[in-house]
């Protein structure tokens, strides 16, 4: 399996990270969002990051240019029927993703890979409703991207050994290091991450400590180098609240219930960084907590 032209689904956070370091690692990346806005503010920020990679010596700017040279975008998603990899990386959603992968199926090429992305779903469901459940895997790159060395490899029921090996030989030709989940909800670090952070948000709830002191203790007490709301904020509370869910849904286990507090900011529109506010607000010039 040659892996040349890679599709990327979903122009967030994660969907700009992915394609800056395909098209790093010398692979021609499309990336398609429903969004026109969010397709522009990737490629902004992929030009950005990379520059700032450049002017710290990582790269240099030969590289710069061969990378965003490589990178374009569609609104359309049956463009991505050329590509021999897809990288889903669209809202943390089982509907979103299933429909994508349905859209996306009558343009593909019959040996094309699938990915998902996503953090918790299961990659058996996701991948038994496509024509290919031995072609698709969990392909979970953490937040973000450039920067973090892990990808989680997660198999889904079905997945075959040549899938399975393709995609390990792309991690390590973007330089990354491959840890292999088994496919239950939020695999590995997920299902370790996300209870802490929710319980991070439940000592706020309860009053045990404020966004402030929280932080403060898992940095100088546990020598963690963000504090867990800050880390939620990081993330993204919506993505935090979906896991969670998927967690409480799949394990049916109450020790995973999502904290009312973490619903509400949700239901604010509080996200996080990328909505600007969330347990800090962060439209000022330094964050500020919010509670
Ligand atoms: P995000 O909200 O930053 O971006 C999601 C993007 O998907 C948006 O630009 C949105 O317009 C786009 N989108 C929505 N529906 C679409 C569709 N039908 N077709 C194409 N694009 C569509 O979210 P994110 O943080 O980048 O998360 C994306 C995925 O990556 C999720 O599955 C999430 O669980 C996973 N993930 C997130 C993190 C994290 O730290 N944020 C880490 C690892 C994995």
């Amino acid at each position: 399996m040659t892996i040349q032209k890679v599709g990327v689904v979903g122009a967030g956070q994660m969907g700009n990270g992915i394609a800056h370091v395909f098209a790093l690692a010398g692979y021609d990346v499309l990336m398609t969002d429903v969004s026109q806005e969010a397709l522009d503010k990737a490629v902004k920020l992929i030009e950005g990051n990379l520059a700032r990679q450049a002017s710290r010596g990582k790269i240099d700017e030969d590289e710069v240019a061969a990378a965003m040279g490589r990178i374009s975008c569609t609104l359309s998603l049956a463009d991505l029927g050329q590509t021999d990899l897809v990288i889903e990386a669209a809202t943390e959603r089982e509907s979103i993703k299933q429909a994508i992968f349905e859209d996306l199926q009558p343009h593909l090429k019959p040996d094309t890979i699938l990915t998902s992305n996503t953090s918790s779903i299961s990659i058996t469901r996701l991948a038994s409703r496509t024509d290919r459940p031995e072609k698709f895997m969990g392909f979970h790159f953490m937040n973000p991207v450039p920067v973090m060395q892990l990808v989680e490899l997660i198999r889904g029921i079905a997945t075959d050994e040549p899938t399975y090996k393709a995609l390990h030989e792309v991690v390590e030709k973007l330089g990354k290091t491959a840890a292999s989940a088994e496919d239950f909800p939020a695999f590995i670090v997920n299902r370790i991450l996300m209870p802490m952070i929710n319980e991070a948000v439940y000592t706020l709830y309860e009053g045990v400590g404020s966004v402030k002191s929280i932080d403060e203790s898992l940095k100088l007490g546990a020598n963690h180098p963000m504090g867990p709301l800050e880390l939620a904020d990081f993330i993204g509370l919506d993505t935090c609240l979906a896991i969670m869910n998927v967690l409480h849904d799949g394990l049916a286990d109450t020790k995973y219930r999502p904290c009312p507090l973490l619903t509400k900011y949700v239901e604010a529109g509080w996200l996080g960084r990328k909505t600007q506010r969330g347990f800090y607000d962060y439209r000022g010039e330094t964050p500020v907590p919010t509670r």
